[in-house]
């Protein structure tokens, strides 16, 4: 677009949105007629050194021209409020998505760090209602953004750094010293399972290592699997597998459990679980077909042994992202926040997904709580219209 045509549709614009200031329109009609009067000059091809100077004052205008635009934009940007920005393009925040733009408040996603979140690490999910065949998980993601998107939604690919309730206003700082203002948000960020960090462990992520019992305890039945860990959800995990599995183990580095006593003594009263004291994972063994074994190290002496398994499923615990909301919305000891009906203690602030479940943590769970934060968040901005 030249400077004639970019100055004359701003000055439409302005016009029909009765928005414009005497100074910007007499500005816009004054570099329009002069562009348009050089446009003249030049096509009714006066002398070559005319036409040069016409063309010089053209480039003049029109670089002074895309100043202006590119002003405006950055104005617009930092003064736009949206209605409602969902961190997190996870299962949660997709459905939220779906939500809020059918009821017409185009929200913004930010995608954060992982985006299509934790499904994005699994092959098939067979618990999701509606797949009998099961879905892959990045796939059925996908599928929901893209649900999202015909409604309007749109993505974003950022981090949020930041957050500050203002007023009404929510205003979420992101990389690169952006700014962004919201009037309300639903933080759909997670929880992140702690991995034990070896390289062989992330080779058979997916292929014999995981770390959802609940998820994908079902393609390990009549086998047998290690169990990594010593609390509550090592605990849990390893009597649910024992009701599949032929054979649990539970692995733990120290010589007692960290887990509630009425848990151990459910896992002790299991006939096929039993436990290695004093023993962590030194290396995931494993081929083409995926785990076939795990290196145990004695934490006491050292010594490093064989052990032959099918799985592996890590109980160490998630760690919910929500560092920067820290001392600002209300969260329990371990750091998920806390939700009344995915109402956070800061008004216009929702949580969904496994931000705020350390419970269940689903896809199905985190989905409906998605939903749940959408249509919270949409009663939410009718009632600061009303
Ligand atoms: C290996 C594996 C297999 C699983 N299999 C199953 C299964 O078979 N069935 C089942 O029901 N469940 C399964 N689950 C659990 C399921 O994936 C989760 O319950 C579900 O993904 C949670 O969804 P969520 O949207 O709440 O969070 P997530 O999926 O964790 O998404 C969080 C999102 O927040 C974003 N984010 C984080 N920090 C920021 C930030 N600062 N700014 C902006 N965005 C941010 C991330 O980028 C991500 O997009 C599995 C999980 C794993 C790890």
């Amino acid at each position: 677009m030249d400077a004639t045509d970019y100055c004359s549709k701003k000055i439409i614009d302005d016009l029909k949105r009765s928005k414009t200031s005497l100074y910007s329109f007499v500005e816009r009609l004054f570099f329009a007629s002069v562009s348009l009067y050089c446009k003249f000059l030049i096509n009714i091809k006066c002398t070559p050194k005319t036409i040069l100077n016409e063309k010089i004052f053209m480039y003049l205008i029109s670089e002074k021209v895309n100043k202006m635009s590119e002003l405006e934009s950055n104005n617009n940007q930092s003064t736009k409020i949206e209605n409602i920005i969902i961190l997190g393009s996870g299962i949660s925040g997709c459905t939220a998505a779906i939500y809020a733009a059918r009821a017409g408040l185009n929200p913004l996603v930010i995608s954060g760090p992982e985006i299509g979140g934790q499904l994005t690490l699994t092959s098939v999910v067979e618990n999701f209602p509606g797949f009998p065949d099961g879905v892959h998980g990045p796939q059925l993601v996908e599928n929901t953004k893209k649900q999202a998107e015909r409604f309007g939604a749109r993505f974003m690919q950022n981090i949020v750094l930041s957050f500050e309730k203002k007023g009404e206003i929510i205003e979420l700082g992101l990389e690169e010293s952006k700014k962004i203002q919201s009037k309300s948000l639903i933080i759909a960020t997670g929880a992140s399972a702690r991995w034990l960090g070896l390289p062989s462990e992330h080779k058979f992520k997916g292929k014999g290592v995981s770390t959802c019992a609940t998820c994908d305890g079902f393609f390990y039945k009549g086998k047998e699997v290690l169990v990594i860990g010593g609390g509550d959800s090592a605990m849990e995990e390893a009597t649910h597998l024992a009701k599949i599995a032929s054979k649990v183990i539970v692995v733990h580095r120290r010589d007692e459990f960290k887990a509630s006593i009425a848990m151990q003594e459910k896992l002790f009263k299991t006939p096929n679980v039993s436990v290695l004291w004093n023993k962590e994972v030194h290396e995931v063994l494993g081929d083409i077909k995926g785990v076939n074994g795990a290196q145990l190290k004695d934490t006491v002496t050292g010594e490093i042994t064989d052990i032959k398994c099918d799985g592996i499923f890590l109980a160490l615990g998630h760690v919910p992202n929500t560092r920067i909301f820290k001392g600002q919305i209300n969260m329990d000891e371990l750091g998920y926040l806390k939700t009344e009906s995915t109402k956070t203690n800061i008004q216009g602030v929702f949580a969904s997904g496994d931000v705020q479940d350390r419970k269940y943590r689903q896809a199905i769970t985190a989905a409906g709580s998605g939903c749940q934060a959408a249509l919270e968040a949409e009663k939410y901005i009718h009632s600061l219209e009303n």
